[in-house]
């Protein structure tokens, strides 16, 4: 593999690179290659708000959102000020942090797509059985009656932390019978958190994608048990998606402006790319072409990256490059990228960037300083696509590319936070003294 693909060479020495995706294509080619739905969004948010009332009964917290669940948006300027002093930058336009680190529910990214997954499987089964319909309040599924009924099915699905906690304590608190295959790289609060919703949780001393494997081995053995897939879901997908639809409204109450001459770019972390990918799909089907959307992955597991440069996908992994896959930044600790979110991104996503692990740390260390905001080392991947973009040759590409020049000093720089509120004290303690260099 390393020798057919000589352009990976610097991948595979694990170097930071800033990957330019050369298939990208104009919004509306983009949008009839990859059949972009719309309408699928649409329905992920009418079924959102349809099951708003039901959130908000079983999980009070989100009672001030009237149970929708969404993440605070925020400009971080002190934070813009510390980057741009530090590496002696000068960065253009605004940097704003979307906080999914502060999401209801599980505190990650993961609570817009797996609860929405497992709110579509209790509606599919409830529907079936007679017992819901359309257009019933679907608060009443939170009586014990509808809580016997979800207890006779199972959920499964494969983790390496934050999508098992997403998927565990939504179907725990709707009855589910819920067991999450853990990789070895997930972390033992995450584990003892799923325990105490009431998850089944099962160990693996391998990676993600054999947790995958085994778990979906287990659940198709089992015909009342359903498998979440997070390589191929498009319901997953879909309840990401819809994320792009809540920022816009967001950005508008914020008086901030994105068009033509006011360009917007976002920054995602990305592990197997169901996240970033449904993210970017829901921007893209928003802001067209006026936004530029960009993923960063460890230099230790750049599976998308890889996927996409081959045009392999699925059909690679980092291993097959004689990478090891190991990272602290544990929720993009993905070996093999979905194909199923690639073969979108090939259209749509304008290049991949990689972050060595220790500066995860630092960036943690300056957010909390600057912002007084706490995000786990996997969300600070973000903030490597920020500084990285305007200052290397890429970039500058890209900018010109896109005759984007001119349009800088106004552009909006989203840093897409995926995830932290739920990492207790003790160990956000520790992930602020932790210096890998
Ligand atoms: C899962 C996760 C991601 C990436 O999502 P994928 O769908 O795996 O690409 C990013 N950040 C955090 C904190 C996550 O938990």
């Amino acid at each position: 593999m390393k020798t057919k693909y000589p352009s990976l060479k610097n991948v595979s020495e694990l170097k930071e690179v800033f990957w330019l995706n050369p298939k990208i294509i104009p919004y509306e080619e983009a949008a009839s290659a990859i059949n972009m739905d719309i309408a699928a969004i649409d329905d992920a948010e009418m079924r959102l708000k349809k099951f708003a009332p039901l959130i908000e009964k079983v999980f009070p917290e989100t009672l001030p959102s009237h149970g929708i669940i969404e993440s605070p948006i925020k400009e971080i300027n002190n934070m813009k000020n510390k980057l741009q002093e530090l590496y002696k930058l000068k960065l253009s336009g605004k940097l704003l942090l979307k906080m999914d680190s502060h999401l209801a529910i599980a505190g990650s990214v993961k609570a817009r797509g797996g609860i929405y997954e497992v709110l579509m499987y209790a509606e599919t089964l409830a529907m079936k059985d007679g017992i819901l319909k359309e257009d019933d309040d679907y608060s009443i599924l939170a009586e014990q009656k509808y809580r016997d009924f979800f207890s006779k099915y199972k959920i499964q699905v494969g983790s390496t932390g934050n999508l098992g906690l997403s998927i565990g304590i939504t179907s725990a608190a709707l009855g589910f019978n819920v067991t999450v295959h853990m990789s070895a790289d997930a972390k033992q609060w995450k584990k003892d958190l799923l325990i105490s919703k009431g998850a089944k949780v099962v160990e693996y001393d391998s990676d993600f994608s054999k947790a995958v494997e085994e778990g979906r081995k287990l659940s198709d053995q089992d015909p009342m048990s359903y498998f979440v897939d997070d390589e191929n879901s498009m319901n997953l997908f879909l309840g990401y998606s819809v994320a792009a639809r809540r920022l816009n409204e967001q950005l508008d109450n914020m008086n901030i402006v994105i068009d033509e001459d006011h360009p917007l770019f976002v920054y995602l972390p990305c592990g197997v790319g169901g996240a970033p990918g449904g993210i970017t799909y829901g921007l893209k089907s928003v802001y067209n072409d006026n936004v530029h959307c960009f993923f960063v992955e460890p230099t230790h597991a750049p599976s998308m990256l890889i996927g996409m440069a081959t045009g392999l996908h699925n059909d690679i992994s980092v291993q097959d490059l004689g990478i090891d896959g190991k990272t602290h930044a544990d929720g993009l600790a993905v070996g093999r990228p979905s194909k199923l979110v690639g073969k979108m991104m090939d259209y749509i996503l304008g290049g991949v960037f990689t972050v060595d692990d220790y500066k995860l740390y630092d960036y943690m260390r300056y957010l909390h300083e600057t912002e007084n905001i706490s995000i786990e080392p996997s969300a600070c991947a973000a903030f490597e696509g920020f500084i990285k973009f305007e200052a290397t040759k890429e970039g500058k590409q890209y900018i010109k590319q896109y005759n984007l020049e001119n349009k800088m000093q106004n552009a909006v720089h989203i840093a897409w936070a995926t995830g932290g509120s739920l990492v207790p004290e003790e160990i956000n303690k520790q992930f602020l003294k932790t210096h890998l260099r």
